[in-house]
């Protein structure tokens, strides 16, 4: 299954949400195939459709244990806080500390369109949140404060400039 290219800050395709997975079928597999392959040969834990350019509520995850495909996820509730570093395949995996919340529970549909729900701790929880957000069009960035938005972003562009 081929590889694809990740979808780098500050393509549009990143900052809009993603339309409603409706179709369950051979298309969508192939699509969570590439998107796993991609996932591995880049080595992040979690990847989103939109960092392969595809605008949809979808997305793969292989962290701490919890392997899953989740599409039209939602985050239906989260407890308590955890500090921690995040990054992101498309801001250069340059990473910063992040508050997340220390448990959270997903709910989505699976690869046959059957709704499920799954609870996670620690690094699984950062990315159910991380995940969903990209669904939602929006990056870990986003969540930072101004100051150090920039320094990620300036770091970055620096690891752009050096390819
Ligand atoms: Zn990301």
């Amino acid at each position: 299954m081929p590889q694809r290219s990740i979808v780098e800050y500050p393509a549009t395709v990143l900052l809009t949400p993603g339309e409603p997975v409706v179709s369950f079928d051979e298309e969508l597999k192939s699509l969570v195939q590439d998107m796993f392959d991609t996932m591995y040969d880049d080595g992040g834990v979690g990847l989103a459709a939109q960092q392969i350019g595809v605008s949809l509520r979808l997305f793969v995850m292989n962290c701490d244990g919890i392997k899953l495909v989740a599409a039209n996820p939602e985050i239906i509730s989260t407890e308590g806080e955890q500090d921690g570093e995040e990054g992101c395949l498309s801001v250069g995996k340059v990473h910063a500390d992040l508050k997340r919340a220390s448990r959270a529970v997903l709910r989505a549909q699976d690869l046959q369109g059957k709704t499920f729900e799954r609870e996670a701790v620690g690094l699984a929880a950062r990315c159910f949140l991380h995940e969903t957000d990209h669904c939602d069009g929006i990056l870990f960035i986003r969540h930072l404060s101004p100051l150090r938005r920039d320094l990620v972003l300036r770091k970055f562009r620096k690891i752009q400039k050096s390819r």
